[in-house]
């Protein structure tokens, strides 16, 4: 899938594009009146309710500009030990490094790897096995980690906090890309190029930041996992169970939904599925999506 931003582009390469989670425990806070009133927006794509399900999916954006190309988000990766979540444990044949050739992307043409928080599905393509070793996807890539964000995984894995099932992302899809010397540490306000920018998205994780797109013909926010379901435009104060810092991440989506909706800034998360970015409209004290970008074929 493919959509066009000013003169870059950008392909979505889906690594799972139906990733479910019970509505009751990721969104424990959520408005279920809300729900009932924008039920046709949000089923099928992104809430199944006679399930009781929240579906997701895992992507990343390639952003070509006329200089540079660049990966938003690496998903999951294969081969890695994910025991808490049996779908994702040592996976093979997910087609994604496939996907992402057919759309042209050659993965040694690749400049730049940003990730936007250290989740496991953020940093998953960072690495892949060869000869029993991590080594980076991308070969020629650097890749942009935020310093925040960074030291604050090192500093739970140091500290024996960090849940295993983060421990065991950040040691084979991000400490061997720091170890191979391929990571550059980053900080708000970092340019990545004319008209990209790093912004900070805290509350999901502590450091996360999104890519700020500022081109003379259009505007969009590349914003990770400060949003994950549209259901969080309508309820921007909902936070996913997930969330390190529930009360921030409303604050940060307010914040980005009201820049949004005055500026005409598209919003691509990491995990929509549907048309997978909107932009947004204000309505009264909240928000609504609008779909009016549609993807084309790679
Ligand atoms: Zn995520």
């Amino acid at each position: 899938m493919r959509f066009p931003l000013g003169e870059a582009i950008v392909d979505i390469i889906v690594d799972d594009d139906d990733f479910s989670m019970p509505v009751s425990d990721f969104f424990p806070d959520r408005d279920p009146e809300l729900i009932k009133k924008h039920r046709g927006v949000l089923e099928p794509d992104f809430l199944d309710l006679a399930t009781g399900m929240a579906r997701f999916a895992i992507q990343s954006f390639v952003l070509r500009t006329a200089t540079m190309t660049i990966l938003i988000d690496s998903c999951l990766g294969e081969g890695k030990d994910r025991p808490e979540i049996p779908v994702w444990h040592q996976r093979r044949g997910s087609g994604f490094l496939d996907r992402l050739r057919r759309a042209g992307v050659d993965p040694a043409s690749i400049d730049l790897v940003f990730c936007t928080h250290l989740h496991i599905d953020h940093v998953g393509w960072n690495t892949q096995s060869e000869n029993g070793r991590w080594v980076p996807s991308f070969p020629n890539a650097r890749y942009l980690f935020g310093r925040n964000e960074l030291n604050d995984w090192l500093d739970q894995l140091r500290t024996g906090r960090a849940l295993p099932l983060h421990a065991r992302g950040l040691e084979d899809s991000v400490i061997p890309i720091v170890e191979a010397g391929r990571a550059d540490l980053v900080d708000d306000g970092y340019e990545l190029g004319p008209g990209l920018r790093l912004l900070p998205l805290p509350g999901h994780t502590r450091g996360q930041m999104g890519v700020a797109v500022d081109f003379a013909q259009a505007r969009a926010l590349f914003c990770g996992d400060a949003v994950h379901n549209p259901l969080q435009i309508y309820q921007p104060g909902l936070s996913t169970g997930t969330c390190v810092d529930p009360k921030v991440g409303g604050e940060t989506r307010h914040k980005i939904f009201a820049e949004a909706a005055d500026n005409g800034r598209l919003l691509v998360p990491a995990h929509f599925r549907g048309q997978r970015c909107a932009h947004i409209h204000a309505a009264g004290d909240s928000y609504e999506p609008v779909f009016d970008v549609r993807p084309g074929e790679s």
